[in-house]
C-alpha cells in the first residue's frame, strides 16, 4: 500500500524513472535492476528490489550527485546504531516544500534552534531553514554542556521564547532541568521535534514547564529529509506524508521511501531505512492517508549467537515505577558479548530495586537466561544519572554497542 493514490503520484513518476536510470549506471547495483521494468505506475516500483543503507552509500560515491542551484551539503548518517554512512542535499535542505504544508513557526516566533550544529548533522540546518521561511526570530543555539542549562533558560524566560526545537532527548533535557529547578517557561507555545521518537517523559515535563506548549513533530532520515509532519492535533506517531514523498508499506510492515522531488540529490527508490508502519486515517480529521510510525524492524541483535528483543527489555524496564528510560548497553570484545547491561534513567527523588528488576528480566528473557547461564554476574541492571548520548547528533539510542579492546 502507497501513502498517494496512483492519480496523486502519476505526474511524479518521471523523477522515480529518472533515478531508476541512475541507480543502473552503478556497477555494484546495476545487476539487480537488470530485469526490472521501467516505472510506468505505483506497481512497477513495488516491484523494484528494496535498497538499503549500504546500497545507498555505494550509489552516492559513484554518482556524486551536484546541486542545480547553490552548494551540495554532505552530512552524516547513522553512527547511534550503525557505521556512518553519507548523504546529500542542496541548499534549502527541501524545506520550500515542507514549508508549504506544514507552519508551526509564524513571524511573531521567538525560536530557539536547540539541535546540535556541524559534525555533519543536518537537523539544526533544516530547522534553520523552515525559521527563514517562516521569517521568525531565530536563537541557534545547538547543543550546550550540563552547567549551562539554568543560564541559558533565565534567557529563554526574558528573551520571551516562544518556540524550541530539538531532538526528544535533547528537548527531554531541557524540560527536566527546568522542573527540577522550578523554572517556568510561561511564553513557550511551540516544541518542534525530529530525529527520534515521542518521549512520554518529555511530555510530562513539557506540561509542567510550559503549560501551553504544544509539539510539532517531523518525520523522516539523512537520506530521505523530511518525510513527513504532524500537527499538536495528530498522535505523536503519526505524520502526514508530503505530496514528493512517496511511502510504501511492505511486508512485515516495513517501510519503504521514494523521493519525487526532481531536486532530490539521494537516489533514493524504495529505500529502506529499518522502520515499520502503517498507513492509517489520522483522527486530526486531515482528509488522506496518514503515516503511523510503528519503530525499527532491527531491533533483534546477536548476543553470543542468540536473538536478543533489545524493544521488549527497554518496554519491561521503563514499565518499572520511578524509571523514566532505559537503555541497552552490550559491550563486547572481538564481536562477542562480553557484558549487558541495562541503564535506568529514574525520575528525581524515585528509587528503583535494580536487584529485582535483573532476577526477573533474567528469568523472562530467554536469550538472557540461556547466555548468561554460566555467568550470570556480566548482565547487570543499573541506575544512572545519564544514558549515553551520541554527542553528534543529541540522539539516545535505545541501544548501545561499545567495542571493547
Ligand atoms: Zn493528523
Amino acid at each position: 500500500m502507497f501513502s498517494l493514490t496512483p492519480e496523486a503520484a502519476e505526474s511524479r513518476l518521471p523523477v522515480a524513472r529518472r533515478t531508476l536510470e541512475r541507480l543502473r549506471q552503478v556497477p555494484e547495483l546495476a545487476p539487480r535492476y537488470r530485469d526490472s521494468q521501467d516505472i510506468r505506475t505505483l506497481d512497477d516500483i513495488a516491484a523494484l528490489p528494496p535498497l538499503l543503507k549500504d546500497d545507498l552509500n555505494a550509489a552516492l560515491a559513484h554518482l556524486r550527485p551536484r546541486a542545480e542551484n547553490g552548494a551540495t551539503w554532505l552530512f552524516q548518517s547513522g553512527g547511534s546504531t550503525g557505521a556512518p554512512k553519507l548523504g546529500h542535499a542542496p541548499t534549502g535542505f527541501y524545506m520550500a516544500g515542507v514549508h508549504a504544508h506544514w507552519q508551526p513557526l509564524d513571524r511573531d516566533d521567538v525560536f530557539v534552534n536547540a539541535w546540535g550544529a556541524g559534525r555533519m548533522w543536518g537537523a539544526h540546518f533544516l530547522a534553520a531553514a523552515l525559521a527563514d521561511l517562516s521569517g521568525c526570530q531565530v536563537i541557534a543555539l545547538g547543543s550546550v554542556t550540563k552547567d549551562e542549562y539554568a543560564e541559558w533558560l533565565a534567557f529563554f524566560a526574558a528573551r520571551e521564547v516562544t518556540a524550541i526545537g530539538g531532538t526528544p532527548s535533547v528537548l527531554g533535557l531541557w524540560f527536566a532541568r527546568a522542573r527540577a529547578a522550578g523554572l517556568e517557561l510561561p511564553d513557550l507555545r511551540k516544541v518542534l521535534w525530529l530525529g527520534e521518537a515521542w518521549q512520554p517523559q518529555l511530555e510530562e515535563d513539557m506540561a509542567a514547564v510550559a503549560p501551553e506548549a504544544r509539539r510539532w513533530g517531523m518525520f523522516g532520515s539523512t537520506e530521505t529529509w523530511v518525510v513527513g509532519t504532524n500537527t499538536p492535533h495528530c498522535p505523536a506517531d503519526t505524520f502526514h506524508t508530503l505530496p514528493h514523498q512517496l511511502v510504501h508499506v511492505g511486508e512485515d510492515r516495513l517501510l519503504d521511501f521514494t523521493a519525487l522531488d526532481p531536486e532530490m540529490l539521494n537516489p533514493v527508490l524504495r529505500y529502506r531505512t529499518g522502520d515499520a508502519g502503517r498507513l492509517v486515517e489520522c483522527p486530526c480529521g486531515r482528509p488522506g492517508r496518514a503515516l503511523r510510525v510503528l519503530g525499527r524492524r532491527d531491533s533483534v541483535v546477536q548476543v553470543r549467537g542468540l536473538g536478543l528483543h533489545v524493544d521488549e527489555v527497554i518496554a519491561r524496564a521503563e514499565r518499572e515505577t520511578g524509571v523514566s528510560r532505559a537503555q541497552v548497553v552490550i559491550s563486547e570484545t572481538g564481536g562477542r558479548a562480553g557484558s549487558v547491561e541495562v541503564l535506568l534513567l529514574t525520575a528525581p527523588g524515585a528509587t528503583v530495586d535494580a536487584e529485582r528488576l535483573r532476577k526477573e528480566l533474567l528469568t523472562e528473557t530467554f536469550t538472557l537466561s540461556t547466555a548468561f547461564q554460566h555467568d550470570p554476574e556480566n548482565f547487570r541492571v543499573r541506575p544512572v544519572a545519564d544514558l549515553i548520548g551520541n554527542d553528534r547528533t543529541g540522539k539516545t539510542s535505545g541501544l548501545v554497542v561499545l567495542e571493547e579492546r
